[in-house]
């Protein structure tokens, strides 16, 4: 991981930092010098997680609890907070997903998801908000293409991501004279986490990876590099904005192209 970012002496929060793309954002700021604290559910995953961040030599806080529970969320924040002090860089990162078609999906399945994704993004910025640095702070929600592209067999994941990013935009209006910035990222497929190995076969994921204009699937340190500018004074300009880091998929409506002909011969 390439490094060009300096968060010594920062404090970064990461809601489901303990795997796939927010294990990645959480890696790049403790890789920066940042002291990074994590949460999520799974008390064996958050060890884990802890002592793989703790390699970066900066100190490291995990903490268990489920972002649908606004006073689990809480208590997380200040345990980071009462040993870092304020945070500077606060991701939601914690998201769930399946793929189902409407018909088969069940109310309560539809709820998980808006429940984690969006509700739960409300909890961590909400309850985040009385432990941020201000001014200074940065929000960072960790969106997906599903916000803008509508996909079928998620609508449970669009309406959620959809949310989510009208929740980042008019924070960025109420927050902005607090010196807080509330930008998200949307990744587009990114090679080796959950989201794409439990959605997709191999095969779909090759075929998906040709389609996008960049030719490859993502990779963590993409979206790491991308939280770390957002988190960083030189994007201190940048709020209220949804950043896709998807490789052009977004200009090809989330679900690529078809691959370029073979170029006609001319005489
Ligand atoms: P992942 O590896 O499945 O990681 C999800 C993380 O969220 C895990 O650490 C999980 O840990 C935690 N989590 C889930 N439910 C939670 C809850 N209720 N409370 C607290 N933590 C919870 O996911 P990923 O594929 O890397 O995706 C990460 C983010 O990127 C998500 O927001 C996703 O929507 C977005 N995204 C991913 C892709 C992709 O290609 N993977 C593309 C676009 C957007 P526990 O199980 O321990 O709780």
């Amino acid at each position: 991981m390439s490094c060009q970012f300096d968060f010594k002496g920062k404090t970064v929060f990461v809601s489901g930092g303990t795997s796939g793309i927010n294990l990645g954002i959480a890696e790049g700021f403790a890789a920066a010098g940042a002291r990074v604290a994590v949460m999520s559910r799974n008390a064996e995953r958050v060890a884990a997680a802890r002592e793989h961040l703790a390699r970066f030599g900066q100190p490291v806080i995990g903490e268990v609890g489920d972002v649908r529970d606004f006073e689990q969320v809480k208590r997380a924040l200040k345990a980071a907070h009462d040993v870092f002090g304020d945070i500077d860089v606060l991701v939601s990162g914690a998201a769930g997903n399946f793929l189902q078609p409407a018909l088969n999906l069940s109310p309560n399945g539809f709820k998980v998801v808006v429940d984690i994704d969006l509700i739960g993004t409300f909890h961590v910025l909400r309850a985040g908000f009385d432990f941020l640095r201000k001014p200074g702070a940065s929000i960072i929600n960790i969106s997906a293409p599903q916000s803008f592209n509508p996909a079928p067999m998620q609508v449970h994941v669009c309406a959620a991501k959809a949310g989510l990013d009208q929740v980042m935009r008019v924070l960025a209006l109420e927050w902005g004279e607090y010196g807080v910035r509330v930008n998200s990222i949307s990744p587009g497929p990114i090679d080796k986490t959950g989201g794409l190995d439990k959605l997709i076969s191999e095969a779909d994921v090759k075929s998906m990876a040709e389609r996008i204009p960049a030719r490859r699937l993502g990779t963590r340190d993409d979206i790491a590099q991308m939280a770390m500018f957002l988190g960083s004074p030189q994007a201190s300009y940048i709020t209220g904005t949804l950043i896709p880091v998807d490789g052009g998929l977004a200009l090809i409506g989330g679900r690529g192209h078809a691959p370029n002909p073979e170029p006609t011969p001319r005489n």
